[in-house]
């Protein structure tokens, strides 16, 4: 079955933003999904002495999976990039799949995927930091 994707989605898929790795990052969150065995990988790198609170100084992520989960990886790091700490655990996988004009009912559960990593490394960051870590609340997948 061809998906119906939005230009937006092709354009993060085909020119993903944010590629890469950081090393030593300040934050790791690593999330999967079995349903197309997409896997992200997501690096922030923090920097705490912002006037503003911790910010998000830059952002990698490295995603082996479909176009979907390609396209909402590269957007997501786009939205969070520069962002408080704060903000950006705040972003959700709506607000993700409405930036890229909608992705395919289906294909839900890949934006899911960037929520749940950037939740990950965010809690990642707050436990070096000795920060308590945010209980990560279990998303519904959306059952096909
Ligand atoms: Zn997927």
């Amino acid at each position: 079955m061809a998906l119906d994707y939005s230009a937006k989605v092709m354009d993060h898929f085909s020119n993903p933003r944010n590629v890469g790795e950081i090393e030593n990052p300040d934050g790791l969150g690593e999330a999967g999904n079995p349903q197309c065995g997409d896997i992200m990988k997501i690096y922030l790198k923090v920097d705490d002495k912002a006037p503003q609170g911790p910010i998000i100084e830059d952002v990698k992520f490295k995603t082996f999976g479909c176009a979907s989960a390609i396209a909402s990886s590269s957007m997501a790091t786009e939205m969070i990039k520069g962002k408080t700490v704060d903000e950006a655990w705040k972003m959700t996988n709506v607000a993700v799949a409405e930036a890229l004009d909608g992705l395919p009912p289906i294909k839900m559960h890949c934006s899911v995927l960037a929520e749940e990593a950037i939740h990950k490394a965010i809690n990642d960051y707050r436990g070096k930091r000795g920060l308590e870590v945010i209980p990560i609340k279990e998303h519904e997948h959306e059952a096909v």
